[in-house]
């Protein structure tokens, strides 16, 4: 294993549904932005809790990332975007939009379904 941070943090309220693939995916990447950015990834938000019934949070492809603890939190998400939507076209990445002003969104689209952006 490479000498480096070797975690990610999770709000003490934070509950999987089930850990995925496409999760898996997505720690790894958390983990290497994080290294290059220095700090400690943290993730806010995976099922459970107030996520409406039936969207990917709350069927275990969703996860809320913390940001305030980053220093270039748009830096961050583009390069998030740019490496998770390489791997898959399935991944979605929200940031910057009045929802989405206080943490990142990711979640992967195992239906196949377009990105709202892009239908
Ligand atoms: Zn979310």
């Amino acid at each position: 294993m490479p000498n480096r941070n070797d975690k990610i943090l999770l709000l003490e309220t934070t509950r999987f549904k089930c850990i995925t693939e496409s999760f898996v995916v997505l720690a790894n990447e958390l983990l290497k932005a994080g290294e290059e950015g220095g700090f400690v990834p943290w993730i806010t938000g995976a099922s459970y809790e107030q996520y409406p019934t039936g969207g990917y949070h709350d069927l275990g492809y969703a996860w809320d990332i913390r940001i305030h603890n980053v220093k270039d939190p748009l830096r961050f998400a583009c390069a998030l975007r740019t490496n998770l939507y390489a791997i898959s076209d399935r991944f979605r990445v929200v940031y910057g939009n009045k929802d989405h002003t206080d943490h990142i969104h990711v979640e992967y689209r195992f239906d196949g379904k377009p990105r709202p952006e892009e239908a």
